[in-house]
């Protein structure tokens, strides 16, 4: 077990939440989770949330208490902004599974309502990610298994507009495997949730380096562009703007090779064909399915030579002198030729009108990063810490009479039963991510509703507290970053 450095919150002292044995040797025991550390004095439990401090079982990580604006309506023609300090999941603590009330059942007013925010930390087997990494570069076939030392912690799913896509951790990973995989998963998931870079393999694809909001490293080289559309999607925004300069433009793209000339874009513009038939299924004039294989070239194809994807050039419509210019989605591959009395294709300098509009069309992208969403399923007995009856907080929740937001940020909750939620990792503050060795991951969470609501859901109000009275009972205690630990009358 780590030793531990911070001095947190006294839980025995705070709420009496948690039950710890201290025994003559001064080791306490944690029952935060199923794991039941024994902690001796001075050192961590296994998750490093815990320490022994003195006999007594503490939160390493002190509680984070936001602020956020509220509009006060009651005058129309006077209203004014408020700020209001919202208590949130971050270091808050709670059992797992939940068998006691919330650790923080806050009471306040919004609105002139009387409000109430359930806080906890919820402990999540059913979790994963959904990365989204803005590249054209192929990553991986769909369904290939994703990596992280040696470990699949994931796999490729669809791929969207200008993004791959992968699905990493859920509770097959994390518990329904081998130990170190499991393991494995919830270092890269922790890792990925609190903002840090991780590397990745997938099974015949790339390597990759991921971190939520920067750009994704692909085989050692930094992603610098999101494309601005699909091949032929790039023929119909720049045609107008390279007619007259070029008799042909093509758009090499793994998804849709667009091809100028016999495109609609072009035939409304009076193109003369030019004979060029490119490799691949034609799908409609100008527009061209897998013509080169997924991979690291141009468009996300393999293709190195823009030559390579040409079937036929008939010399019936084809004349000598005319100008090709061969573009990738990003503009970051592209070449000019023209074409020679004896019907071959031969790179020139690009002219630099032409070069402009290539110019424009990299402009135009995105510059290229990781999403990571954090995905849960915030039920089971979770609820517990919430009320008596737990499916009436679920039905307030579905009914949308119930905000449940993460670190103070609302998520997304998912359509149907259930409470399926999603969030963006860096909308969160620093670290709001734990993990217990069961291995699962920690988040915050918190539920807030009208104190009628709660009651009727047969909620904990005898727990309720003020906000202020928790920033008041914690003072020094407050996470060093929470923007309401200056507010604090003690301090
Ligand atoms: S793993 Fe962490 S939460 Fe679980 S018993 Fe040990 S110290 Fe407590």
């Amino acid at each position: 077990m780590a030793g531990h450095t911070k001095s947190g919150t006294n839980l025995l002292d705070r709420t009496s939440q948690f039950g710890a044995a201290v025994g003559d040797d001064g080791i306490v025991r944690c029952d935060a989770c199923p794991v039941l550390c024994r902690i001796k004095p001075g050192r961590s439990g296994a998750c490093d949330r815990y320490a022994n401090e003195d006999g007594k079982l503490i939160r390493c990580e002190s509680l984070y208490v936001t602020q956020r604006t509220l509009a006060d309506h009651s005058d129309a023609d006077t209203s004014e902004k408020t700020e209001q300090m919202f208590v949130t999941g971050i270091g808050a603590g709670t059992t797992y599974p939940d068998y006691k009330p919330a650790p923080f059942i806050v009471s306040s007013e919004i609105d002139g309502v009387d409000t109430v925010t359930v806080v906890t930390e919820g402990i999540f087997s059913f979790c994963g990610l959904k990365l989204k990494i803005d590249t054209d570069r192929h990553l991986g076939d769909e369904c290939s298994p994703v990596r992280h030392k040696g470990e699949q912690v994931g796999h490729v799913t669809t791929t969207e507009y200008g993004s791959q896509m992968l699905s990493l951790g859920g509770v097959r990973h994390l518990t329904g495997g081998e130990r170190k995989e499991g393991r494995l998963t919830c270092e890269a998931l922790l890792a990925l949730c609190n903002k840090e870079a991780v590397e990745l393999e997938i099974d015949d694809g790339a390597k990759i380096e991921v971190q939520a909001g920067r750009a994704p490293i692909v085989n050692g080289v930094v992603e610098q562009r999101m494309r601005v559309g699909c091949g032929s999607a790039v023929v119909g925004i720049f045609a107008q703007q390279w007619f007259g300069l070029v008799d042909e433009v093509i758009v090499v793209d793994d998804h849709i090779t667009g091809q100028l000339s016999p495109h609609q874009a072009g035939v409304c513009l009076d193109m003369r064909p030019t004979g060029i038939r490119l490799k691949g299924r034609k799908s409609t004039p100008g527009r061209y399915f897998n013509v080169a294989h997924p991979g690291s070239g141009w468009g996300g194809t393999d293709i190195q030579n823009p030559l390579d994807i040409i079937d036929r050039i008939d010399p019936k419509l084809a004349w000598p002198g005319m100008r090709v210019l061969f573009t990738s989605t990003t503009g970051e591959h592209s070449l000019y030729y023209t074409l020679n009395s004896d019907f071959e294709l031969i790179a020139e300098d690009t002219p630099s009108e032409v070069q402009t509009v290539v110019d424009r069309l990299g402009e135009n992208c995105e510059a290229s990063m990781t999403t990571v969403l954090f995905m849960a399923g915030a039920g089971g007995s979770l609820r517990a810490g919430f009320t008596t009856n737990p499916i009436q907080l679920t039905r307030a929740v579905v009914d949308g009479q119930v905000q449940v937001s993460m670190g103070g940020v609302p998520v997304y909750r998912y359509p149907g039963g259930g409470i399926t939620i999603m969030v963006d990792v860096l909308d969160l503050p620093e670290n709001a991510f734990g993990y217990v060795p069961t291995p699962a991951l920690v988040a915050p969470l918190e539920f807030e509703l009208p104190m009628a609501l709660y009651e009727d859901c047969g909620g904990h109000v005898e727990q309720a507290v003020r906000a202020q009275e928790v920033i008041d009972q914690l003072g020094e205690d407050l996470r060093a970053d929470s923007p309401f630990k200056v507010v604090s009358s003690n301090g």
